[in-house]
């Protein structure tokens, strides 16, 4: 069954993993080996000009990419208001995208049937996936949320690895990290 930017880890993961056994042969494969998301590509990223716009007027989405008008610059929209670990896998989800423009990202013909429509749920959950995978990582959570001038916070194993030395408030205790889960739902 397909899986969704909202489904469970365990189903995310196992989709993901069945695309990878019955289409091994895919670019994306090789495009994710060559291009993972570390620290430099983040940076990189952002001295090409990318931004990040929290919007009060997003309803429906949580999260895109747009290119704004006058400067051509890329602009990561998050919607505002989200909870801190949905607020970062959004972040992510979109720096996943924003690291493969040719096989994560949208084309023009994406409404043209069934194909097209197939390809996008794949194209969505891979770009889940990866971004998840990359929000785990506490020094990449650092980096991008610190980069971009987002709120630093404590709300899972990871996230407490990431800025336990910044936050130094109660929900830093270091008997706490043994406590908290990875978060990956
Ligand atoms: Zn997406």
């Amino acid at each position: 069954m397909a899986a969704t930017a909202s489904s469970s880890w365990k189903e995310l993961d196992g989709y993901v993993s069945k695309l990878i056994q019955v289409f091994p042969n895919l670019q994306i494969w090789k495009d994710i080996e060559r291009k993972p998301i570390t620290v430099s590509s983040i940076d990189h990223l952002i001295s090409d000009g990318l931004n990040l716009i929290e919007d009060s007027t997003i309803t429906v989405f949580t999260g895109g990419i747009v290119i704004e008008e006058e400067t051509k610059k890329m602009v990561i929209l998050l919607k505002a208001g989200l909870d801190s670990y949905n607020r970062d896998v959004t972040l992510f989800h979109e720096l996943a995208h924003l690291h493969h423009p040719i096989y994560l990202s949208r084309r023009s013909n994406e409404f043209d049937g069934f194909v097209s429509y197939a390809e996008e749920t794949a194209r969505e959950a891979i770009t889940e996936w990866l971004g998840r995978k990359a929000r785990a990582d506490p020094e990449l959570l650092r980096h991008a949320v610190l980069s971009f001038g987002l709120e630093a916070q404590v709300y899972d194993k990871s996230s407490y690895q990431a800025f336990q030395k910044i936050i130094r408030g109660q929900q830093c205790f270091p008997f706490m990290e043994q406590e908290y889960p990875v978060l990956m739902d």
